[in-house]
């Protein structure tokens, strides 16, 4: 490893941040020794703030409608392969309790950007799941709506929100996306969440198309500023009914490298080892985990319809990625030295 290289790793510990440049040097010089140096420190870093727990969220998919063509995702309207699903008020709240019976005080309802969930209907379900389940956090991950819809989902009892910025470059995200999407709204989407009062989780996907490192590195720079509660990253993989069937999927090494640099940026980031990272190599989860992540978001949809949200070719969804797999996946945590915690696990406050 040269001088440069080094000096930029030394920095990256003490100082929290670096230049873009140096970013960019670590980035292209992906080696197996860079991983394990920042992976160990990552480590380090990690259990001084969180010890060895891992959390646990309950991902509900529960529409994979939506209103969007991004030119990645499998779900995106033009896609008329996809039988589509809507879950009701009542399989939502069966879910819940199924998830609270197995342990999970953090449920996840992500879905498409699908209008029949308009601010009524999606409040309604939110207060619901509020009123059952009180010592329960509840993170939404609808995509982009307005302020005052965020503000009305937030007072009916939702306190985190997910919103990948997909990219903070603003030709990459026009290459990504059609044109009536915008990255200055997705920003604009995740300030006021952030001012509503949310834990906020922001993310990209790695190796997305047409992706440079210089990309990359301004992701990092973007979380730097931004300074969410939660950061999402996984690799991009492809769909075989998008536009971008033939591109090739991100690579796990990479967002391991990535997971790294994240939590030695931000040492109390809530930092999910995500599906498509247990998507991509069969113990991508537990690699994610040793890298410096600390949350897992177990599949807690009815299994009928997890293989039709589909956002990506050959989702895993069972087994190890099912939330009715707890005890497994508890004990593939024990065997890497790190436990599930069953509280909600919120940000710390340190941070904000
Ligand atoms: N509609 C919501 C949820 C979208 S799906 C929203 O807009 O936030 C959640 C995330 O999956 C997206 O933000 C995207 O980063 C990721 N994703 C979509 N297609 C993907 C693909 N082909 N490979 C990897 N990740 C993908």
């Amino acid at each position: 490893m040269n001088t440069i290289l080094k000096t930029s790793i030394d920095k990256l510990i003490s100082h929290k941040l670096l230049n873009k440049e140096e970013f960019v040097a670590l980035l292209n010089n992906n080696t197996q020794e860079l991983r394990n140096k920042l992976a160990s420190h990552a480590t380090f870093t990690k259990q001084r703030y969180f010890s060895n727990q891992v959390y646990i969220r309950g991902l509900i998919e529960f529409t994979n409608y939506c209103k969007n063509d991004c030119y990645y995702c499998g779900i995106r309207c033009s896609n008329q392969q996809l039988s589509r699903y809507r879950l009701t008020k009542s399989d939502i709240l069966s879910c819940c309790t199924k998830g609270y019976d197995l342990g999970f005080r953090t449920f996840v309802l992500q879905g498409g950007e699908d209008s029949y969930y308009n601010d009524d209907r999606m409040s309604d379900i939110v207060s619901t799941i509020h009123s059952m389940f009180p010592d329960c956090a509840i993170t939404l991950s609808l995509g982009e709506r307005s302020y005052e819809s965020y503000k009305q989902l937030y007072e009916a009892g939702a306190s985190r929100y997910l919103l990948r910025h997909e990219t903070a470059n603003i030709e990459h995200y026009n290459k990504l996306h059609p044109d009536n999407m915008s990255y200055q709204n997705r920003m604009n989407c995740l300030h006021h969440l952030k001012d509503i009062g949310y834990q906020v989780g922001c993310g990209f996907m790695v190796g997305a198309p047409f992706q440079t490192t210089e990309n990359l590195a301004e992701d990092l720079l973007l979380i730097q500023k931004f300074q969410p509660d939660m950061v999402g990253i996984g690799p991009y993989l492809s769909h075989k009914d998008t536009p971008f069937h033939n591109q090739p999927n991100g690579s796990l090494e990479d967002t391991l490298l990535l997971l790294s640099i994240l939590r030695l940026m931000r040492p109390d980031l809530l930092l999910p080892a995500t599906t498509a990272l247990g998507t991509i190599a069969p113990d991508g989860r537990e690699q994610g985990i040793l890298a410096g992540a600390n949350v897992i978001m177990p599949n807690l949809s009815p299994s009928n319809v997890r293989q039709q949200y589909s956002l990506y070719d050959n989702k895993a969804c069972f087994g190890n990625e099912a939330a009715e797999g707890l005890a497994d996946i508890q004990n593939r945590l024990q065997s890497i030295g790190h436990e599930i915690t069953i509280n909600r696990g919120d940000a710390p406050i340190t941070n904000r």
